[in-house]
């Protein structure tokens, strides 16, 4: 007998799955609306041209060595990160009361954050969006919270924010509890605050006493421009707020599996910080040791060199103008075709995503009677869609609806 003999088979990881499941089929206009990343007008994955460029600059740079970085990360890069964020201006940055931690990737950064929170600061309770991504849940609960609690986000009849909901929800959480805020395009539903909700948002916050923890995964991505994308952040920082802020490189510099990511950290008072980033270390040497150094160095560099920042600029833009585009001509098929049903929405919500309002069973048939992939929920990654493609995705949902 194997010691492994009782394991139970778990549950597959739908968005895997489903690439999985893409990836087999043979089907020659299949369409994989599913995993969240970024596909060209031929529906094929991109690599940031100035990413290449910095990759071949750094290939032929001997001094770069395979050493160790240190605990918390390539310095370099996680001040360049603070800055991105906070904007390179901003007060707290001079007073020295924030700093940053080179993580792996956004999901990385979430862990280290939330174990910082639960372990030091004791907190149990967190808050995230219903729905949300899908992630959030198990990387708080491994983090050590044992309080998982939803907020109304998503009202299904106005395909809008429940943000009468969404403050009830928030003025009953007790005192300390963590409250994950999607930085800019929701995901899933593609749906924001508006700045006045933003402010709102922060009068509970304040006085409630609950904690901000935003999850930034698409800075800049959202609407092409970085500083637009930050500023619920920024607000909370300018108001006073501690908090923490977990950033992703994985879509906005299309460095996905290279693990690129940040948590920003701004305090009360710049004494804290050291200590704090000590406690930090702990964290990190227990949990991976320290993080790799490649895409960290990518970013950095390009983030510190005036030129290759605005070549980077103009790809955001050049991707996030790409998303806009296909949302209206996802639109213009589906008005074309007379399909039951309103879809200003896809038009109004932002990002990679739009939450297009199908039910599990038309999200179903969609994959089984027409080869195009997407999750239950009826989410569906516009970067998918390509003017070869789209016309047949309309008519597909048109037959599911309809
Ligand atoms: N947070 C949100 C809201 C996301 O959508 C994602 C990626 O899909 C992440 C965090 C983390 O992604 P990664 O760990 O690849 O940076």
């Amino acid at each position: 007998g194997s010691r492994f003999q009782n394991i139970e088979q778990g549950p597959p990881i739908e968005v895997f799955q489903l690439n999985k499941l893409f990836t087999e089929d043979t089907f020659q206009n299949k369409v994989n609306l599913g995993v969240g990343a970024y596909r060209d007008e031929n529906g094929k994955p991109w690599v940031l041209p100035v990413v290449r460029k910095m990759e071949k600059q750094m290939a032929e740079d001997a001094t770069l060595l395979h050493e160790y970085l240190p605990v918390l990360g390539l310095e370099s890069f996680s001040n360049a990160s603070v800055s991105m964020l906070l904007g390179q201006d901003n007060p707290v940055i001079a007073e020295g009361r924030a700093f940053g931690v080179q993580t792996l990737s956004g999901t990385g950064s979430l862990r280290v954050g939330a174990e910082l929170l639960n372990k030091h600061l004791k907190y149990t309770t967190f808050y995230y969006s219903s729905p949300t991504w899908e992630n959030h849940h198990l990387v708080f609960v491994n983090s050590g919270f044992t309080q998982p609690r939803t907020y109304r986000y998503w009202d299904e009849k106005t395909r809008a924010i429940d943000f009468a909901g969404f403050v009830e929800d928030l003025s009953s959480a007790p005192e300390n509890s963590v409250v994950i805020l999607h930085a800019c395009a929701h995901n899933p539903t593609g749906i924001d605050p508006t700045q006045e909700q933003w402010i709102k948002i922060a009068d509970i916050m304040e006085e409630r006493k609950l904690f901000p923890f935003f999850d930034s995964a698409y800075q800049g991505f959202a609407s092409g421009d970085l500083d637009r994308d930050a500023w619920a952040v920024r607000y909370f920082v300018k108001r006073g707020f501690e908090l923490v802020c977990a950033q992703s490189y994985a879509k906005n510099f299309g460095l996905y599996n290279e693990r690129v990511g940040n948590l920003t950290i701004v305090l009360s008072d710049a004494k804290h910080v050291a200590p704090l980033k000590s406690q930090l270390t702990w964290i990190v040497r227990g949990m991976y040791s320290n993080p790799p150094a490649h895409g960290a160095r990518v970013v950095a560099n390009v983030l510190a060199d005036g030129r290759l920042f605005d070549e980077w600029r103009d790809h955001i833009k050049f991707m996030s103008s790409r998303v806009i585009q296909m949302r209206e001509a996802l639109r213009a098929e589906l008005i074309k075709l007379g399909t039951p049903g309103n879809w200003d929405h896809i038009v109004k919500q932002i990002g990679l995503f739009s939450y297009t309002g199908l039910t599990p069973r038309q999200s179903e048939h969609l994959v089984q009677q027409h080869h195009i992939y997407l999750l239950r929920s009826g989410r569906i990654n516009i970067c998918g869609l390509n003017p070869g493609n789209v016309a047949y995705v309309a008519r597909a949902i048109d037959d599911a609806i309809s």
